[in-house]
């Protein structure tokens, strides 16, 4: 079923789970991830960035919406990281139901304005706006914006940002990047300033870049107010490094039917781990489908 961010994650932010965002971008990889949440019976969040878009175009967002309405369990299909206002028109009208507006590389003034613009547009449509502050890193392999220094969300202008933008949800910087992180390198979430925030603000919290962080870390963010987490990386990662093995045992294969289902299973493996890990299994429960 599908359904808008702020519908979506009012009944997560309630009962402390978070919903995964897959940045799924071809065909293959949404089956896969349909297929696991609707057998844990677990919501989800369909997403796509502007490079991704740009890469699979609008008509993929139209296969989002068929299997969003398929689909058993409560679905959003949500814009990652646009950064303009012609970007989040194009996504408007490409039918997602929520967009993000990653404006937290200009001053903290201009981020309002910016951000106060896109809900503006959003809202009487009905779509769900998501806003950052502080800064997401980035690691190698990332086609995701970021920076090489990470800042951490200030709590008290996380209050003024969301007041003042009227956003829906908003991606907070506490210690994550994207991509995949360096072999042997440990980051550390600053979970007081999470907690710091969600007491200020109220409204759901989401984590970008989570994919290498020890998994006590991220339980315990989501018991407190983490409600959307974004996963790119690990469940590429896994998929990919099957498909070269499988094309490299049988350098016959052709049909797709064939070459892809071990690697299927494999990104399974991650999609089942991260729905389990956020709490999110069995909570298409608390919707009315
Ligand atoms: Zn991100």
């Amino acid at each position: 079923m599908l359904m808008n961010m702020k519908e979506l994650l009012s009944v997560a932010n309630k009962n402390f789970f978070a919903v995964p965002a897959f940045n799924i971008q071809i065909g293959v990889l949404l089956k896969t991830v349909i297929d696991c949440c609707e057998e844990l019976r677990a919501p989800v969040i369909l997403e796509l960035a502007p490079v991704e878009l740009d890469f699979i175009t609008d008509s993929f967002v139209a296969q989002c919406l068929a299997a969003a309405h398929f689909a058993h369990v409560p679905v959003v299909v949500h814009f990652d990281h646009g950064t303009t206002r012609e970007n989040i028109l194009r996504a408007i009208r490409a039918g997602f139901t929520s967009v993000m507006i990653d404006a937290s590389h200009y001053s903290f003034e201009e981020n309002i304005r910016i951000t106060k613009d896109i809900v503006e547009i959003a809202h009487p449509l009905g779509i769900s706006v998501e806003g950052e502050i502080g800064t997401i890193g980035t690691a190698a392999n990332s086609l995701e914006k970021g920076t090489d220094e990470i800042s951490y969300t200030d709590p008290d202008d996380a209050y003024r940002f969301v007041r003042e933008t009227g956003v829906d949800t908003l991606a907070i910087g506490i210690g994550t990047a994207h991509g995949l992180y360096p072999k042997g390198f440990v980051p550390r979430l600053k979970l007081d300033i999470l907690t710091e925030i969600k007491n200020k603000v109220g409204i759901p919290l989401v984590l970008h870049g989570g994919s290498g962080n020890p998994d006590d870390e991220i339980a315990e963010s989501v018991k407190r107010g983490v409600n959307k987490i974004n996963i790119s990386s690990d469940m590429k990662d896994a998929f990919f490094q099957h498909l070269r093995k499988d094309l490299a045992a049988d350098t016959k294969m052709l049909e797709p039917s064939v070459v892809f289902p071990g690697s299927m299973n494999a990104a399974r493996e991650v999609i089942n781990h991260k729905i389990k890990l956020f709490n999110d299994a069995d909570k298409a429960k608390y919707y009315q489908l």
